[in-house]
């Protein structure tokens, strides 16, 4: 058995559909994405063919409800495919999670001509969707937030700029949080923002440590007119919309350092069974084998973790905000530990591209900075101990 597979199943009961999910993305993971990753990141080639290729299976709306097209899925199944690609792209992985979050926030938030306009294309995965909160002046602290948009008629007309857009340029929609009203949360709308809008342009792609394989990109708002009835919900709701989106995303973008850190570790485990030193195998050393123990009982702990806090998603319970948060914090934090701790037992192999564990550690710096950095899960771990 595959030691991905083993380590996904044997600690925590799926059920025989949660099983089958695993499955379809690890085969997925294993036949289209596996063997062009390393590429994609040295071309930095973002390979939407290959994206759109997971529409058909369901990845384009894995929690949309199905009269649009959705696999009405939940979080536990979501962090399983997550994990799953991530194995094999840690980047590819999360830019289908970013596309998820718009497509879930459309579907819980939308109204019913807007979920029929936007969710069948983007379950389908004809269109790709990026998600627009972080601006050049505030980023952990989002509900400060400067773009405007202003309404003119039957269109709001948005000035401003969004920082570090994942997939800007490449991407058919952009969820856009802006500022309809007052300083503060409150004053925040969302509104969906074509690629073709007038007066929405790009910045250059960012040169980025990892995640090559998606641009990064300032997204820009010049006198930029959007439909009036391109707005989610009501004037004010937006950062609610906008926190609901990351509640999931972040248990999403934890799975995928899990996922990548997994490959990290079987690679390890396959590399230090070969490789000889001193006349024996070094696998054969106790300070090896220990590490080895460790990066798997943190992998193990990591998993359980995860999976609990999907599930508290699932259920609805009170406190999977705070779950989702600790969840995030420790497997992005551990994930990336782990693949450090891979990339140390390859010795100088290890600092090279075609073995792939330099962009696995790469791609899993940033899980702990982006979709809230750990400091800032770490402001609303403590807020739901000790009250603000
Ligand atoms: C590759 C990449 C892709 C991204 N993709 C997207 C995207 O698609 N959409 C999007 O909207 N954003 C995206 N982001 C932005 C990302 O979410 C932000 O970078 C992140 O939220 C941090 O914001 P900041 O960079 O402005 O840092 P700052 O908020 O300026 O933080 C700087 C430092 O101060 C710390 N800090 C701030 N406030 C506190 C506090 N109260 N207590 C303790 N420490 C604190 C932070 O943790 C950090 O260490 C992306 C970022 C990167 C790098």
């Amino acid at each position: 058995m595959d030691a991905a597979v083993d380590a996904s199943t044997s600690q925590f009961e799926l059920n025989e559909e949660q099983r089958a999910i695993q499955e379809m993305a690890q085969a997925f993971a294993a036949d289209r994405i596996a063997p062009s990753a390393l590429d994609w990141d040295r071309r930095k080639y973002f390979p939407a063919d290959v994206i759109r290729e997971t529409g058909p299976l369901g990845l384009g709306g894995i929690y949309v409800r199905d009269d649009v097209g959705g696999s009405a899925l939940g979080r536990l199944d979501a962090v399983l495919i997550f994990e799953a690609l991530s194995h094999a792209d840690p980047g590819f992985s999360s830019f289908i999670s970013i596309h998820n979050m718009v497509a879930s926030m459309i579907d819980r938030f939308g109204n019913d001509e807007q979920r029929q306009r936007f969710l069948p294309k983007l379950t389908s995965m004809e269109w790709l969707a990026s998600y627009c909160l972080t601006e050049p002046g505030s980023g952990s602290d989002a509900a400060a937030l400067k773009t405007r948009a202003v309404k003119s008629g039957g269109d709001y007309v948005l000035n401003g700029a969004k920082q570090f857009i994942s997939g800007a340029g490449d991407s058919d929609v952009y969820a856009v949080m802006v500022r309809t009203g007052a300083d503060g949360p409150k004053g925040i709308s969302t509104i969906v923002v074509p690629k073709d809008a007038p007066g929405l342009s790009f910045g250059a792609n960012e040169h980025k440590m990892g995640w090559h394989m998606q641009s990064t990109r300032q997204v820009i708002f010049e006198d930029c007119k959007v439909p009036a009835e391109n707005l989610l919900s009501g004037e004010g709701a937006g950062f609610g919309i906008a926190m609901a989106g990351l509640d999931g995303g972040r248990l999403n973008i934890a799975a995928c350092s899990l996922g990548g850190a997994q490959s990290a570790l079987d690679k390890a485990l396959s590399y230090t069974a070969e490789r000889k030193a001193f006349g024996s195998k070094i696998n054969q050393f106790q300070a090896l084998q220990f590490r080895l123990a460790d990066m798997e009982t943190e992998l193990q702990a990591s998993r359980i973790f995860l999976y609990a806090a999907a599930s508290k998603l699932d259920r609805k319970a009170p406190d999977a905000g705070k779950w989702s948060a600790m969840a995030k914090r420790f497997v992005t934090d551990t994930g990336f530990k782990v693949a450090n701790d891979a990339l140390q037992l390859l010795g100088g192999y290890g600092y090279l591209h075609d073995y792939g564990i330099e962009k696995l550690v790469r791609d899993l710096r940033v899980h702990q900075i982006l979709e809230g950095t750990n400091e800032i899960m770490r402001v609303i771990i403590a807020r739901a101990l000790i009250g603000r």
